[in-house]
Order: C-alpha cells, then sequence, then structure tokens
C-alpha cells in the first residue's frame, strides 16, 4: 500500500509514515502517542517502503560518521540543521580472536563498543532520534524514565541544545551515573523505587498539565526512540563490508535494541543494501540472574512474561516489567536463537574477561553479554562456527564498584631498585 502524503510533521523528507500497533496493526497518524487506541499495545513507527528501496550503499557511505548516515532508514532527522543530537554512533567493531581462543569460539568473534558514544552508552543513538522527533513535534523540555544510561544521555542532550531536562531514577543507582547525569545541569528526581515504579510515575506524570509540554524519550516518544536502536544493526553490517553476521549477543532490559537490531536487519536485506548469512542471522539475549523475567519465559516455553523484582548488580539492565519482552522471544524463537543468564559473580568475571582479552573496560551490562556469550558457548547453543558479534553497550568507568576491590596493583613498593628486587620486579 502506498499513501500519497502532503506533508510529515516530523520533515518533508522523513520516510516515516505513521505508527502502527505492534498487537493489532491499527495504524496512526505521527505523534507523541505510545499505546493503541484500539487493543493498548505498543506502537511503531511505519514507514514508506519505497522511500527505504531508493536508499543505497553509496549515499550512505558518503553520509557523516555517526547514525546520521542511516538518516534514510530513521524516521527524524534528515535535515541537519533540525538535529537535536550529540552525533553518536559509528563505533568500533573491534576483531576479538583472544576472547574467542578463551571461550572456545572458532570463528571470527567481533565486539561492537558502544561505549564510544559521547555519554558512553548506546543511549545516545535513541535519545538523538527521539529528541530530534520530540523537536519537530514542538515540545519544550526533555525527560526520561531511566536505569542511569539514558538519563545521562537525555541531560546531555538537553544541555547542548539549550533545552530545559527532568529526568527521573531510582535512588540508589551507582554514583557514576548520578554524578554523570548531574553534571548536566538539568533536574534530576531520585524516586523511592525501582525502574519500575519510576516508568509508572513518569507515565502517570506525562498525562498532567504541568507535563504537557515535555518529552519523555521513552514514554510519550517510545515508538521514535526505539528506532535510535536499528543504527546498531546497520552498523555493525556496513562494517562488516554489508553482511550481516550469523549471530549476535545483545543484553536486555526493556528487550526492545534486541528487537531492533533484528528488525534492521530485516530491512537491509528487503531493501537489498546487506547480505543475509547462509542459513539466516540468530539472534541471542542476555540477561542477569537478578532480572531475567525475558529469558525465564524462554526457557519456559512462554509467551507471557512474569515481571519480576529486580536485584543485582546489573543496574541499567535492570527492568522487571520488560515493555518488549514478548517481542525479542518471538525475534529470538523466529531466528533460532537462545537467552541465557549469569549471576553477579559471573557478570565481574564477564567484565574482567572483556577487560583483558580486548583492550574494553566494560559497564556491567558488558559483564552480562561476555559472561552469557561464554556460557551460551559451553552450552551449546551458540554454533562455536559461525561468525558472532556481541554489544557491549556501556562503559565501565560508570559502574567502577562492580570490580574495586577485586582488581589493583600487582606490586605496592617503595620507590628505589632495592624494594624492586625484593618483590622480584628485577633480579
Ligand atoms: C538500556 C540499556 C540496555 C538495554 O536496552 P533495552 O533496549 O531496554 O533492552 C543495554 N545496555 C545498556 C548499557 C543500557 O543502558
Ligand atoms: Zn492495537
Amino acid at each position: 500500500m502506498t499513501t500519497a502524503v502532503a506533508s510529515s510533521p516530523l520533515g518533508l523528507a522523513s520516510p516515516a509514515r505513521g505508527l502502527e500497533c505492534r498487537g493489532c496493526g491499527a495504524r496512526f497518524p505521527l505523534a507523541a502517542q505510545h499505546a493503541c487506541f484500539e487493543c493498548f499495545g505498543p506502537l511503531e513507527v511505519w514507514y514508506d517502503a519505497e522511500a527505504f528501496a531508493k536508499v543505497t550503499r553509496a549515499q550512505i557511505e558518503a553520509g557523516p560518521k555517526s547514525i546520521w548516515r542511516y538518516a534514510g532508514l530513521l524516521p527524524a532527522g534528515q535535515d541537519p540543521a533540525q538535529r537535536v543530537t550529540l552525533d553518536p554512533g559509528f563505533t568500533p567493531l573491534i576483531k576479538a580472536d583472544a576472547l574467542a581462543a578463551e571461550i572456545g569460539l572458532r570463528a571470527p568473534l567481533w565486539v561492537k563498543d558502544d561505549s564510544a558514544n559521547p555519554t558512553h552508552s548506546f543511549k545516545d543513538r535513541v535519545v538523538s532520534v527521539a529528541l530530534t522527533a520530540a523537536k519537530a513535534l514542538g515540545f519544550r523540555r526533555y525527560a526520561c524514565a531511566s536505569t542511569g544510561n539514558l538519563a545521562n544521555s537525555v541531560a546531555a542532550h538537553a544541555a547542548r541544545a539549550g533545552v530545559p531536562s527532568i529526568v527521573f531514577i531510582p535512588y540508589d543507582l551507582e554514583q557514576g551515573k548520578v554524578i554523570t547525569t548531574a553534571v548536566y545541569g538539568g533536574d534530576l528526581v531520585a524516586i523511592e523505587g525501582s525502574y519500575d515504579d519510576v516508568n509508572r510515575l513518569c507515565s502517570e506524570l506525562v498525562e498532567t498539565d504541568d507535563f504537557e509540554d515535555t518529552a519523555f524519550v521513552n514514554v510519550n516518544l517510545r515508538p521514535f526512540y526505539a528506532e535510535g536502536s536499528k543504527t546498531l544493526g546497520y552498523e555493525v553490517a556496513e562494517q562488516l563490508g554489508w553482511r550481516i553476521p550469523a549471530q549476535v549477543v545483545i543484553p536486555m532490559a526493556s528487550g526492545e535494541l534486541l528487537t531492533k537490531v533484528d528488525k534492521a536487519f530485516e530491512e537491509l536485506v528487503a531493501s537489498g543494501l546487506a547480505v543475509a548469512p547462509e542459513g539466516g542471522w540468530r539472534v541471542f539475549g542476555a540477561q542477569s540472574q537478578g532480572c531475567n523475567p525475558i529469558a525465564t519465559a524462554l526457557h519456559g516455553g512462554a509467551t507471557e512474561i512474569v515481571p519480576v523484582k529486580p536485584t543485582g548488580i546489573a543496574k541499567s539492565l535492570n527492568i522487571g516489567d520488560p515493555a518488549a519482552g514478548i517481542y525479542a522471544l518471538e525475534s529470538v524463537r523466529r531466528t533460532n536463537g537462545w537467552m541465557d543468564y549469569v549471576n553477579d559473580e559471573e557478570i565481574r568475571d564477564g567484565i574482567r574477561l572483556l577487560a583483558r582479552t580486548t583492550g574494553v573496560f566494560a559497564e556491567t551490562a558488558g559483564g552480562v553479554t561476555t559472561a552469557v556469550t561464554a556460557k551460551l558457548v559451553a552450552s551449546g547453543k551458540l554454533d562455536p562456527q559461525l561468525e558472532t558479534v556481541i554489544y557491549n553497550t556501556g562503559e565501565g568507568l560508570k559502574t567502577i564498584d562492580a570490580v574495586a576491590g577485586r582488581v589493583g596493583p600487582t606490586y605496592h613498593v617503595k620507590a628505589s631498585l632495592k624494594a624492586a628486587r625484593e618483590v622480584g620486579l628485577v633480579s
């Protein structure tokens, strides 16, 4: 079906045509709406397939070294002057031979290192897309409900744009996420409760008159926010020479990132931009034992998610009632992937394993992904003969407490040759 569109609220060049319910398929105009009026299901952006088909590799390759090289496949931001952005993206894809050898993978292994983004997590991608849409839709204040990294990113984007912000977090987050948010000067609200409580409050606030002009990137702007995650699929494929890897391992909080990487691969193949691997790609999800509702549903053969009360050190992934959980299950089942989870001790080991073998210091979420990857190889779920990409979504300096006390100086000596000799540094 094609629809002639006279003008789009997101700008004339936007390929987005509307919002579509992920539950019942009902369609709505492009607006700050996140739930279906018919069935309350979550909404997703739908695009003009003909516009997508016109995007070429050459166009993308000639674009900026940021997510905006994929503007033709995103809902907003086609006009550079109208973007609200720190220009995230185009982060390193690192060949991880030593890690592969250590965990028993015999095919190429890559780490997509998204800690290299401006506020050091993959959230800069989703925030740039959501806030660019928010600006086009006329919002005057930027907000979010966050497990930490999203708050960092929204506060920083708002500071760059000169727009007020108000971000909401659970009160017990890591200092490395609280301080790195507060420094940007917007309002920071610590809520006595879990992320799920914070999210519920934000869903109520957004309906009030006082918050009428406020864009909550992951509440009323959620359909646009989610699209930003697709760039983590596009980029990996482009960096591999327009090939989609056979296996990807992705950390899950709401499960949105996982579903959107899968969607990005589908779009690339549909528009002829990238080649699928023989036998298709397989998507794997990683959670922590303290918050594993999606993996538990998969292991139990369920199609519904039973919410949990999150615990444990992987706080950025601690969403007990994951909004995209059932869609993550669908992606993993459809692609013949799997999900698994690891405990706090294994997460700490995962952080050190990744650091020691690749030089990448990840936050706890990266420890989850690395440790789950090792577990999936050991259990035979991940095929050791197939090319694999694992996603490191955040920076170790923000969750330094996770490994503090476990690592430290190898030697502690006085500054003299004699002392160095005594501890065996020189003979
Ligand atoms: C938010 C976040 C995720 C997961 O995001 P979802 O899309 O909600 O699943 C993964 N890693 C880090 C570091 C995050 O901050
Ligand atoms: Zn619906």
